[in-house]
């Protein structure tokens, strides 16, 4: 059983406007799902930084749309997951999915649009994408500026709610100023720098602080944040696992693979189907109870939201 922390299939659904039930288009759909080890994914809502500002919020709510209708109702066996008890209360022939917002740009600078996506059941809200928005400056942003006051709010809010902070695409100054305010920080897509010195990865002292903190970290199958190339092979994941385990990481990791945020391939883990080669692979080097923890343990433990 794993929970994957991360995926752009709603983007992928609302651009493409493809059948989530089994369309080869996607390398997560629904047949691949119910195939696949993942018991629980987490769904984007990912509004294109092309959508003008006045549109950005309404296209955030056609995903919402698209979660409920194209994967939720459909199927009787997945099931909406809200909290903490709804993830403990999950059948064995059931999957969990939990809606995400990845980057703020889509509420602008109101605070009302944020709550609405959180009564709607956002539970993982991501700060920025690559660029700068009304809460921060993302990784892409030259100026690099941290939080604003609006930002400060929006984090004060989060906490207020028991909603997980997203780190991953944050700039490096706005990393350290929520954390600084954060009650809930994760980064739910981001490797190791150390290992692929890319904008997007977390450097030591940024995977430190996430330790010391007791947050959470996704391992993600980007082949540039695996080794700098558009081209990765599966096994060149496992030295990223193994290095946030070896920094005393082994309680705050997990996966968030980006499935459909790529067109590049990750060759042994092409679509969802393809985790169990992962497994597989770091079942060499890892014990049973830390393979427990990596897959879904750390992600219930952590899960913010109670009820
Ligand atoms: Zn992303």
């Amino acid at each position: 059983m794993i929970i994957d922390a991360h995926c752009d299939v709603l983007w992928k659904l609302w651009e493409k406007k493809v059948d989530f039930y089994d369309s080869e288009a996607l390398r997560f759909n629904y047949l691949k799902w119910k195939q696949s080890d993942v018991k629980v994914q987490c769904f984007a809502i990912f509004v294109p930084e092309e959508i003008t500002e006045e549109a950005q919020f309404s296209v955030a709510l056609e995903m919402v749309s698209i979660f409920f209708e194209q994967i939720i109702e459909p199927y009787d066996d997945v099931r909406f997951v809200a909290n903490r008890q709804d993830l403990m209360k999950l059948q064995p022939e059931e999957k969990g999915a939990i809606l995400t917002l990845e980057g703020c740009h889509a509420i602008g600078s109101d605070i009302n649009k944020l709550k609405t996506l959180i009564r709607l059941g956002v539970r993982i809200v991501g700060l920025t994408w690559n660029q700068a928005n009304s809460v921060c400056d993302g990784i892409e942003e030259e100026r690099g500026a941290g939080l604003s006051s609006f930002g400060r709010k929006v984090v004060e809010y989060l906490n207020q709610e028991q909603i997980w902070t997203d780190l991953s695409h944050i700039s490096y100054q706005g990393f350290w100023d929520v954390l600084s305010i954060c009650d809930y920080p994760m980064a739910s897509h981001s490797n190791v720098y150390h290992l692929s010195p890319h904008k997007r990865n977390l450097d030591d002292t940024q995977l430190k602080a996430l330790i010391d903190c007791n947050s959470w970290i996704g391992i993600t199958f980007v082949p540039e944040f695996i080794n700098g190339n558009h081209h990765a092979f599966m096994q060149e994941i496992v030295p990223h696992v193994e290095y946030i385990i070896a920094m005393g990481g082994e309680n705050v990791i997990g996966f968030g693979s980006d499935f459909e945020g790529t067109d590049d391939l990750v060759t042994g883990l092409a679509e969802v189907t393809d985790y169990k080669f992962l497994i597989n692979e770091l079942c060499h080097s890892q014990t049973k109870e830390t393979m427990q923890k990596l897959m879904c343990k750390n992600f219930v433990d952590k899960f913010p939201r109670q009820r």
